[in-house]
């Protein structure tokens, strides 16, 4: 049996050509680079990182002049070495997804590699995993792929189904009526493989306590929204994991009593609630509004998939079509920035009576974008009041205490997995870092250096500019046909 073992292991640790990439056995060494402790809030200078097998073997003091091994060594010298990065609330576009949210440039479904290909932008940008809110089997199929070792996409964490109310209008959701059927969703998403709970506008506190209850029990983190018909203390209740946006805090709050929002806070403290404050939206769509030229010029074109591409864009961007007339947008940008401004007071508040706050940005919801939101979210958590390490935490150790991996994941230390990116300039004292930053990013012990990474953005890019002129010529027949029709 043993033998057996070897010969595989072997066999598939590339000696044979044709085998699929496997983990390399060959050990990596990070050479001379600054590691970023955020929870001990330090930068330990001058570390040499051994890497072997998909995991950190050894953290050893740099000396000048010593050799690595057998292995390969990058010179990471004058270079910030930290946790692979987690955008801790995205939605992926499957083919049922793009045809509810944008019917009019849906043309046919997403192919498997399309899907992958949207997921380049968080690697690029050093977003080594992602939390999927709108599971499905597709997604399913995709966290597959990315599994593969060498593949250049994120580790997904997928929630099931959304389990919303019965009086939900979202086909994609699933309807729950009674705390039985809320159980047996539960079990069902378990069972399918699923990582998490997403709880929506569930209409009854028996049902959603049903569910928060069941998926405790079965050890998934139920994370979602507070159900605009229920009170905080109804909804803020213990075994609920994560509250997915500050808007869901300040929707449920009149504008006018502190107290209240001081109350939802105590009840996060009290409960070991978590919230991901998604501060981008509101100031990205205030931006959008107030002036779309200058929010499209800004953007990572690039590293923008067709369909985000879409939504950014008039005559496709909802924000500037409702809000973006002559006559409202003054109006509707003071009335988000002003949304933004609560929420930054919120999230500090959290902050500091001990909420855990987890950096998320509802990327591939419209406006909200994979990879360049992330770091615009840690910036925000940064102006909010957030310290740089506390805002870097957002994005790496909460993550994994929430999942409860600290045991494997969420920091650089011997024995955790090896996912980490390499930023040349310090992550903790940039006010927002850019794509430029990021010299090299380790997932799973795979090396992927700037050369790879740009072949990378090269080929994504090109294809996403195909992918769009598809469905550019596809929405255009399509108004075409509308206006026949109408004629
Ligand atoms: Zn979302």
């Amino acid at each position: 049996m043993k033998y057996l073992v070897l010969s595989c292991w072997l066999i598939c640790s590339g000696i044979v050509l044709g085998c699929s990439p496997s983990r390399p056995t060959q050990t990596l060494r990070i050479s001379n680079v600054n590691i970023v402790d955020v929870e001990g809030k330090q930068i330990v200078r001058n570390q040499d990182i051994v890497i072997a097998n998909g995991r950190i073997a050894e953290i050893i003091d740099h000396v000048a002049g010593r050799n690595g091994g057998t292995g390969s060594v990058i010179d990471a010298s004058g270079a910030y070495a930290i946790a692979g990065l987690y955008d801790a609330h995205t939605h992926m576009d499957t083919a049922s997804r793009q045809e509810l949210m944008l019917p009019e440039i849906y043309e046919t479904p997403v192919s498997a590699s399309e899907i992958d290909d949207d997921l380049v932008p968080y690697m690029a940008y050093g977003v080594t995993g992602i939390l999927v809110f709108n599971g499905n089997d597709d997604i399913l199929a995709a966290r597959r792929r990315a599994q593969e070792i060498g593949k250049f996409a994120p580790r997904i964490l997928s929630a099931g189904l959304i389990l919303d109310g019965p009086s939900s209008h979202n086909p994609l959701h699933l309807k729950i009526e009674t705390p039985d059927e809320g159980v047996a969703a539960v079990k069902d998403a378990e069972a399918k493989g699923y990582d998490f709970i997403k709880t929506y506008h569930l209409e009854s506190v028996e049902v959603r306590n049903a569910i928060i209850a069941s998926a405790g029990e079965l050890g998934l983190p139920a994370m979602g929204h507070l159900p605009p018909s229920m009170s905080f203390d109804e909804a803020i209740v213990p075994g609920f994991d994560n509250v997915a946006h500050a808007e869901e805090i300040t929707r449920l709050w009149d504008g006018e009593d502190r107290q209240y929002l001081t109350h939802a806070i105590e009840l996060m403290a009290q409960y070991e609630v978590s919230l991901t404050p998604q501060l981008v939206g509101y100031r990205e769509i205030t931006e959008e509004i107030s002036d779309i030229d200058a929010k499209l010029a800004g953007l990572d074109w690039d590293l923008t998939p067709p369909f985000p591409r879409a939504y950014a864009t008039p005559p496709f961007n909802g924000y500037v079509e409702d809000f973006g007339g002559d006559d409202m947008r003054g109006r509707a940008a003071a009335y988000f920035g002003r949304i933004a401004d609560v929420m930054d007071r919120l999230t500090l508040e959290a902050h500091q009576a001990g909420v855990m706050l987890l950096a998320g940005t509802d990327a591939g919801n419209p406006t909200m974008l994979p990879g360049q939101g992330l770091y615009r979210e840690l910036a925000l958590l940064k102006d909010a009041g957030l310290d740089g390490f506390d805002a870097l935490a957002a994005a790496t150790i909460n993550v994994a205490i929430l999942f409860g991996e600290t045991e494997d994941r969420g920091m650089i230390a011997e024995g955790k997995v090896a996912d980490i990116v390499l930023f040349g300039a310090n992550p903790v004292e940039k006010d927002k870092l850019e794509r430029s930053d990021v010299v090299a990013v380790i997932k799973d012990g795979f090396l992927f250096d700037r050369a790879r990474i740009a072949g990378e953005v090269a080929r994504v890019s090109a294809s996403y500019d195909a992918r769009e002129a598809r469905y550019l010529e596809e929405a255009l027949r399509r108004r075409a046909l509308k206006t026949e029709r109408e004629d």
